[in-house]
Formats: C-alpha cells, sequence, structure tokens
C-alpha cells in the first residue's frame, strides 16, 4: 500500500510563481521519507496541498489511496501534520491544545483525554499540561505540536522542519521518539535542512529544487554521490605543521586544529590510525561544510534551470 501518491503535481501560484513543475512521488507505508531541498524549492507548498491548505493548479494526490479531490475527508484523517511555524493557542493550556484537535477529528471528549494523557506523556509534556503555550519552551512547543498532531492517531505523519532552532539535546530525543513512532507503523515525511538528520532517521529521500524532483532513491544511495569531505579535527597536541597522512590532503588551521579531506574510495579509520601513529589523538571532530548543501550544490549544478 502506499501511503503517498502525487502524480504530475503542478503549482502556479497566483502571482505567476511556478512553486512545482509536475512532481510525481511514491511513499510506500512504513516509511520514513526525507524531502530535502534549498529554501524556495516548493517543499512547503507540496505539504500545504497534500493537506490541503494550498490548492494545486492540476495532478493527483492520494493518501493511502483517497484522492484529495473525491475523498478529502478520509485523505485528511489519515494525515498529521506538524508545520513549520509554530501556531499553537498561546493562551489555552496544553491539554485543551491537544483535545481541541480531537474534537476536530470527532473524538469523543472521554476518547480525547485518554488520548491526550498519551500523546502528552509520550511526549514528554503531561507534567506541564496546565501550562499555557506561551509558558513552553521552544522545544516543548514543538514537542507540543507532534502531540498535537497525533492525537487522531494518523498513518502518515507530516514534519516540516521538525527541528529547526531546536538544541541538540532536544533534537536528539525528538529523532527517538520518531523513530519509535515509525517502527510501530507510522509513516513518516519530513522536509529537513540537516542533512545529518534525514541520514540519520530517513530510509529514502527526495530531493527537489525549482519545483522539480532531480534525484530520489535510498538515503545511502544519494548519499554516495557525494564526493570528498572536508572533517576539522581537534587535537590533544599541538602541531607546528600539517602532519603526513599518506592517502589525505591535511592543512593545518591551528595549534591543534587540522582539516583533513577524505575521498569516497577512503575513510576515515585509515586516518585515525595513520594520526595515531603518528603520536597525534584526536579530541572531537566536525564536518568543514554543510554536506546537505555541498549535496545541493552538486546535484543543482547538472539539472536544467528552468527559464
Ligand atoms: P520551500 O518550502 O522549499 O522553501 P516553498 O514551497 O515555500 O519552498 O516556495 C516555493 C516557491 O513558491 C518560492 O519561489 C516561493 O517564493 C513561492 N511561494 C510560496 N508561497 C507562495 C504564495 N503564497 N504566493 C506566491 N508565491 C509563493
Amino acid at each position: 500500500m502506499l501511503a503517498l501518491a502525487v502524480r504530475s503535481l503542478v503549482k502556479t501560484y497566483p502571482n505567476g510563481v511556478q512553486a512545482l513543475r509536475g512532481i510525481d512521488l511514491e511513499v510506500p507505508e512504513g516509511d520514513f521519507f526525507a524531502l530535502l531541498g534549498p529554501n524556495g524549492a516548493g517543499k512547503t507548498t507540496l505539504i500545504g496541498i497534500i493537506t490541503s491548505l494550498v490548492n494545486k493548479t492540476s495532478g493527483e494526490v492520494r493518501v493511502f489511496g483517497h484522492d484529495i479531490d473525491s475523498e478529502l475527508a478520509l485523505a485528511k484523517a489519515a494525515i498529521g501534520v506538524v508545520p513549520q511555524e509554530i501556531n499553537i493557542n498561546y493562551w489555552d493550556s496544553v491539554l485543551n491544545i491537544v483535545t481541541t484537535q480531537a474534537g476536530f477529528y470527532g473524538m469523543t471528549p472521554r476518547a480525547a483525554r485518554l488520548r491526550a494523557e498519551d500523546c502528552l506523556r509520550q511526549l514528554q509534556l503531561w507534567d506541564r499540561r496546565r501550562d499555557t503555550g506561551r509558558n513552553l519552551s521552544g522545544g516543548m512547543k514543538r514537542r507540543l505540536m507532534i502531540a498535537r498532531a497525533l492525537m487522531h492517531r494518523p498513518r502518515l505523519l507530516i514534519l516540516d522542519e521538525p527541528t529547526a532552532g531546536v538544541d541538540i539535546e532536544i533534537r536528539r530525543s525528538m529523532w527517538e521518539f520518531l523513530r519509535e513512532i515509525n517502527q510501530a507503523g507510522t509513516t513518516i515525511i519530513l522536509t529537513t535542512h540537516y542533512l545529518e538528520e534525514a541520514e540519520n532517521l530517513c530510509r529514502n529521500v527526495a530531493i527537489i529544487d525549482h519545483g522539480q524532483i532531480i534525484e530520489r532513491g535510498a538515503m545511502a544511495g544519494v548519499l554516495r554521490k557525494l564526493g570528498a569531505e572536508t572533517f576539522v579535527l581537534n587535537l590533544r597536541e599541538a602541531v607546528a605543521a600539517a602532519p603526513q597522512l599518506d592517502g589525505y590532503a591535511v592543512a593545518r588551521t591551528g595549534d591543534h586544529e587540522i582539516e583533513v579531506e577524505v575521498t569516497k574510495d577512503r575513510s576515515l579509520n585509515e586516518a585515525f590510525a595513520a594520526l595515531t601513529a603518528a603520536g597525534l589523538h584526536v579530541v572531537s571532530m566536525r564536518n568543514k561544510s554543510n554536506r546537505l548543501e555541498e549535496l545541493f550544490i552538486r546535484l543543482t549544478a547538472r539539472s536544467p534551470r528552468p527559464g
């Protein structure tokens, strides 16, 4: 069964902007799917159409087999959405926010109350149920939006930049949670700017640019298209010059810092082993560039620009 089937989807906004230029996309049930793309690529427009907030110009969208033109209520019942912008009522209590949402989906007050406890506990918000939205931290507000989206037990959860501006600890606990509900059967589609996030969570990916899908497939395969990566390594020992590592380009960028370029055919393990053999210890490491940007640059360089 396909959780989502999109065919020849086109969106032209009234001002003439062609946000989507014929998108075809299939997401199987149970998948954890990443929708990646630079700003302005059309991701929010695509999600807006799937969730019926934006009218399409032409094309077809089916959610678990339900066409959004002819079976909108059934399609909507299958979807939970967590938008990019925080849109909770700041003056309402956490408990009310989620139970009101359940009401929109026809749940009885009693069922809503029981489900609310489940959802709020899962997202570590049960103790905050009497707080108003404005008293929550940024991370809690995002968790509340996820709890709200899950109230009617959607089979497909769509998250638009779920961890934008969320600190690393909360991001990781959100990943853990999303992984769990995916394993329990919920299909998840997320858009993100963090390649690390997509890489960590998602099995499949589509990359969208200028309203067209320019790459799709298994996450690992798409990532292999990235060539060399540069890592910034912090060393315990001070170095006066760049250490020589066979097969790697190394630059010294500080007393305790070097940059190592790792090409596709090499692994970081060998670089670490060579450094250890030279008596150097790596204390921490990070990617020099944003790999997602690198990927976009590589892919978009070969995709035709719309005239
Ligand atoms: P993304 O989510 O990938 O950043 P969007 O779907 O928001 O991309 O935008 C795709 C294109 O459509 C952009 O060029 C954007 O400026 C344009 N766009 C988005 N919303 C509207 C709107 N309501 N009216 C006109 N143009 C829009």
